[in-house]
């Protein structure tokens, strides 16, 4: 099967500062990779004030809205972009409900999460909001357009 270009999604994955602080970094990352989907984009990083303003903007009225925004600033998050076709749904599958002792065992949150605070990893909800997460996140400089040398898996 070979994918047309538009059916290929972007999807913003982040590591939240507690899943850096637990020590799971790798564990999420591996859990996208051996899916066989495509990492194009993939740093540490201190997010300041502003972007997680502008990344949550759409919560701004919620009760847990400043406590959401101290806890993605607390400390560094891993930002991810990866890519392929319906990695959007399927990566929000991977990750698993956004409360913790909601989420299936298999899913990240479901294993390896409790609270809906710290819930470890963030996932973009649509193809728009993939491309409007990954450009707020990166910049055009710092994402990787590769082909894989031989990947059938891929689609
Ligand atoms: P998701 O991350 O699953 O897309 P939402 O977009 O609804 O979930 O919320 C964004 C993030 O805000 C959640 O992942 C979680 O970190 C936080 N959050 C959501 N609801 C609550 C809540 N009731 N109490 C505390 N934090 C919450
Ligand atoms: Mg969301």
């Amino acid at each position: 099967l070979v994918a047309s270009l538009e059916q290929v999604e972007q999807t913003y994955i982040m590591v939240k500062p507690d899943g850096v602080q637990r020590g799971l970094v790798g564990e999420i990352i591996s859990r996208f990779e051996r899916k066989g989907f495509k990492l194009t984009g993939l740093k540490l990083f201190q997010c300041p004030k502003e972007l997680a303003e502008e990344h949550y903007k759409d919560l701004k009225t919620k009760s847990f809205y400043p406590t959401l925004i101290d806890y993605i600033t607390s400390g560094p998050v891993v930002c991810m972009v990866w890519e392929g076709v319906g990695v959007v749904a399927s990566a929000r599958k991977l990750i698993g409900s956004t409360n913790p002792l909601q989420a299936e065992p298999g899913t990240i949150r479901g294993d390896l999460a409790v609270q809906t605070g710290r819930n470890v990893v963030h996932g973009s909800d649509s193809p728009e909001n993939g491309k409007r997460e990954t450009a707020l996140w990166f910049k055009e400089g710092e994402l990787c357009e590769w082909t894989p040398a031989q990947a059938p898996w891929l689609m």
